[in-house]
């Protein structure tokens, strides 16, 4: 008998993590390696949260907190949601865990029975059908087209349902792809949801801050129908330049938080004081450095969907947020170029040029692969000559 659980079989290894650390061993064996794999701001966090997070520990802000998160916390998050999204929530219905993984791991322990099904459009972010798995519950996966935008249609949202669905996730903007959803396309969506009232709706918002070209970002609880089975999750792990210091939240309906809260009460207890106390600076204090920093966003973006669009072999779409691009290689793979998939391509690319980027097939959409833009200029100068260089000698 098998000391490692059965749940634990079902799953893989985070691959975006995986690709991560191969970089980083590359690196300290020598090799110039650049690395577009990380889904994190290269930027640092600004000083007045940090001066925040000092504050808490010369104050002795060092104990354990109330489980899912201060009331100072709530109550910042709880006038986020009004100020930015127009949306009501008590500090009842809300949650704080260490990262939005922690509270979207928490929100399928506590909801999913065996078999229930979750919707997940694909390409996903790659933890969402591993948690579910581990719940115990079973992904759907709805591949997305490209000329979509990558995103869920209504028409394929109705055809995935079933009585089984339990949740529907919807990532906007999205990793991998950096595409968010216009206010029409969840109305769209939000007709095929209301007709199906057993369904609850988990939005995960987390990259609602970085976002281009206008782009108005809108949440699918601020369709009053639908608002009573959402849980609409975020944090400062990328608006703020915060993924070290581990704090996301959710807010929905009372039940699902109370539940979400005891399972933290039995696995982790609270967040970070100190974390915590940095996150009420981050979202009750000055906002203008989201607006810079997206602006150093898009000019990355536009740098490398162009170098991408001058490569031969390589298509890429425009995205309106998020610090991905997701392009096409599927021409690239042939007997010409002996590359057969996209995992092929990637290796290769890592292999010959020194260049690390995630394959499409790991967010479950296969003939494309993720470039992270969150890195300097100059690395992507660099990687965008690489890649071409690669691509055009192949045969
Ligand atoms: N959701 C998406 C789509 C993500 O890309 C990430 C992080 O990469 C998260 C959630 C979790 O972020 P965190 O746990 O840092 O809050």
């Amino acid at each position: 008998m098998s000391i490692i659980s059965n749940s634990l079989k079902r799953i893989k290894p985070s691959p975006t993590i995986a690709v991560t650390q191969k970089a980083r061993e590359l690196r300290a064996a020598g090799k110039d390696v650049i690395g577009l794999g990380a889904g994190e701001p290269d930027f640092d966090t600004p000083d007045n949260i940090k001066n925040a997070a000092i504050k808490a520990i010369r104050d002795g802000d060092t104990k354990y907190t109330a489980v899912d998160g201060t009331p100072a916390l709530k109550k910042a998050i709880v006038e986020k949601f009004k100020r930015e999204n127009n949306l009501d929530f008590s500090t009842e219905q809300i949650t704080v865990g260490t990262g939005g993984k922690q509270v979207l791991y928490n929100a399928f322990m506590a909801t999913l029975n065996k078999g229930d099904e979750v919707i997940i459009p694909a390409p996903f972010w790659v933890s969402y059908p591993d948690m579910v798995l581990l719940a115990g519950g079973k992904p759907k996966i709805v591949k997305c087209d490209e000329k979509d935008g990558f995103k869920l249609t209504a028409k394929k949202l109705q055809k995935a349902i079933s009585k089984k669905t339990k949740w529907l996730i919807i990532n906007s903007p999205s990793n991998p792809t950096g595409t968010g959803y216009t206010k029409d396309e969840i109305e769209n969506l939000a007709k095929v949801l209301t007709k199906n009232k057993k369904i609850y709706i988990l939005s995960d918002d987390i990259y609602e801050h970085v976002k281009y070209d206008n782009f108005n970002f809108f949440t699918i609880a601020q369709m009053s129908k639908l608002k009573d089975r959402t849980l609409t999750m975020n944090g400062v792990s990328k608006s703020y330049a915060m993924t070290g210091w581990r704090i996301g939240y959710a807010a929905g309906p009372k039940n699902i938080i109370k539940a979400i809260g005891k399972i933290q009460s039995q696995s982790t207890s609270n967040p970070s004081s100190i974390s915590q106390a940095a996150a009420v600076e981050a979202l009750n204090g000055p906002q203008d450095f989201i607006q810079e920093r997206a602006n150093a966003f898009k000019e990355r973006r536009d740098f490398v969907v162009k170098s991408l669009n001058n490569i031969r072999g390589i298509s890429c779409l425009t995205p309106n947020g998020a610090f991905y691009v997701f392009p096409s290689c599927k021409s690239l793979l042939n007997k010409k170029t002996k590359l057969k998939t996209d995992t092929d391509f990637v290796q290769k690319l890592l292999e010959k040029e020194n260049v690390a980027v995630v394959q499409g097939s790991a967010f479950g959409l296969e003939g494309y692969f993720r470039i992270s833009y969150a890195t300097s200029m100059e690395n992507l100068q660099k990687a965008m000559q690489r890649i071409k260089s690669f691509c055009e000698n192949l045969d």
